[in-house]
């Protein structure tokens, strides 16, 4: 058996793939100085997302938890001219934070950000849709309720993923609060006819689903 371990595989695929430039790195460094918890997606996670965003030609983006903005950033770069990311946070300060990054990315047109919590305000965005991607990262609890909104938003062929489907294994045992609608949320989004679905083990694991139709 080999010794090598995950993590040194993600490494691997990081140095291949993912180039950070100056303004992904000052974001990150942005989020550490104003406080916020270090739960942002890594590089490689936000390349995956840049990746998948390009492969499905999204125009329209909806993001749930923006944090400081970093993969919104990713996703929101990989859109055209004429794209649009709405990322919806529930902190005022880390919804702060992100609007200051954005600007800094020169993607204050491309991105509008939503102060609230998620679940209310995707009401009032359904008017915008049908979206092309939704990239669901907030709260755990209601990934369920996420992902039966973004079904029912996305066009055919849109795309769904979701960040922590491994919840560093509680998914597999639940331990955390919000562990056990994650297993839901993974149980949902394999058995929904309407979706053809992977989970890809990439980090804490990015489920992803596309709409089929
Ligand atoms: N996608 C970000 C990380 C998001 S961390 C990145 O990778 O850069 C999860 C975020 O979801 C936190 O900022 C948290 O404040 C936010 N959040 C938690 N509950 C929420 C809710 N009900 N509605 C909207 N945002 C929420
Ligand atoms: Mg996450």
């Amino acid at each position: 058996m080999s010794k090598v371990s995950y993590q040194q595989y993600f490494d691997y695929i990081g140095e291949l793939f993912v180039q950070e430039d100056e303004v992904l790195r000052e974001i990150r460094a942005e989020n550490d100085r104003q406080g916020l918890p270090a739960i942002g997606v890594m590089p490689y996670d936000g390349y995956l997302l840049g990746w998948l965003t390009r492969l499905i030609k999204a125009k329209t983006a909806v993001e749930l938890g923006t944090l400081g903005g970093y993969s919104g950033t990713w996703i929101a770069r990989h859109l055209p001219e004429d794209g649009h990311l709405y990322t919806l946070e529930l902190e005022p300060h880390h919804a702060a934070v992100a609007q200051a990054n954005f600007a800094r990315a020169g993607l204050t047109d491309k991105v509008t950000l939503i102060h609230g919590p998620a679940l209310e305000n995707l009401t009032t965005l359904v008017e915008k849709g049908p979206f092309d991607l939704v990239f669901i990262d907030a709260d755990k609890t209601h990934y369920p309720d996420y992902l039966t909104w973004a079904v029912e938003n996305l066009r055919p062929g849109g795309l769904v993923a979701a960040h922590n489907a491994f919840r560093r294994g509680g998914a597999i045992e639940p331990k955390l609060e919000g562990d056990e609608e994650l297993q839901v949320f993974n149980q949902m989004l394999a058995a929904d006819p309407r979706l053809d679905s992977m989970i890809i083990p990439l980090g804490d694991g990015m489920a992803v689903g596309v709409k089929r139709g």
